[in-house]
């Protein structure tokens, strides 16, 4: 469903992704792991159309998502691409970025609303039961500085469900919260991959979580995939000394 074929990813002169490949199928849970400033967030932000790339082709469902045209005709992607790129990608991020102005009900109608041209009606009662899947239908007409961290983060996954995305992104959607409400975020995600045949491409370093939920850890550095390889393998028995450093120091 996700294919980064050779791609480079550049801030200026630093190189963030070089020649980077890297692929998702359909239903895949993957863990992307790796120590701060090597470029998991801009991986993530790259698939929202939030970053773009310098070199290389970015494929969702065989399509280019930065690029139109077929074969070696590729040119530039118009905005109206992007756009409509976009609505196969969810994506709940470390700091919420819920709208501090909209009750809870309010964020997640707005998208299916404006883009999907969802009737308000409609727009609620798929609102509604992902409220009661993340257990927060008693919140629905709460503002964002009401909840705790935990709470907002289950409603920015109840967001990003909304709009039905092939594609769920999560970018270390726990870290931000208190100990104790980790768990629960963590649960909801659980469930949603239980139920759900979502792929879903997550940055965390909860190495419980990734064992439960991941199909394949992806150790990231120095703008490359260092190793791969099902949880039960990277996490006892790296092949690399990097990967070996990085997990005895989050562990
Ligand atoms: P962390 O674990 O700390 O979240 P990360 O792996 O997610 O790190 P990124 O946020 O993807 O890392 O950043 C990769 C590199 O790109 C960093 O060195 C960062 O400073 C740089 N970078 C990110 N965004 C920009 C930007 N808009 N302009 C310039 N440099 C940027
Ligand atoms: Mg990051």
């Amino acid at each position: 469903i996700v294919r980064f074929d050779k791609v480079t990813k550049s801030f200026g002169d630093t190189v963030i992704l070089r020649d980077f490949d890297f692929e998702l199928t359909p239903g895949e849970r993957v863990v992307l792991m790796g120590p701060s400033g090597s470029g998991k967030s801009t991986v993530l932000r790259i698939l929202m159309t939030l970053e773009d790339i310098q070199d290389g082709v970015v494929y969702i469902d065989d399509e280019p998502l930065w690029h139109e045209g077929v074969g070696n005709n590729l040119k530039p992607a118009s905005d109206k691409h992007l756009r409509k790129m976009r609505g196969n990608v969810g994506m709940v991020f470390q700091h919420f970025n819920l709208f501090p102005n909209m009750t809870v009900l309010r964020n997640i109608i707005e998208a299916p609303m404006k883009v999907l041209k969802l009737s308000r009606k409609e727009a609620e009662a798929r609102a509604d039961e992902l409220l009661a899947r993340v257990g927060m239908s008693d919140k629905r007409e709460a503002y964002p500085n009401s909840l705790s961290g935990g709470q907002k983060q289950r409603v920015a996954i109840a967001r990003a469900m909304a709009m039905r995305p092939k594609l769920l992104l999560f970018d270390e959607p726990t870290s931000a919260l208190d100990p104790e409400m980790v768990g629960d975020v963590l649960q909801v995600i659980k469930d949603l991959a239980a139920e759900h045949d979502l792929t879903m491409l997550i940055v965390t370093h909860e190495m419980g979580f990734a064992r439960d939920v991941a199909d394949r850890v992806c150790f990231f550095c120095d703008g490359q995939i260092l190793e791969q390889g099902a949880p039960s393998k990277i996490f006892t028995d790296p092949a690399e000394d990097r990967t070996r450093q990085f997990l005895r120091m989050v562990l």
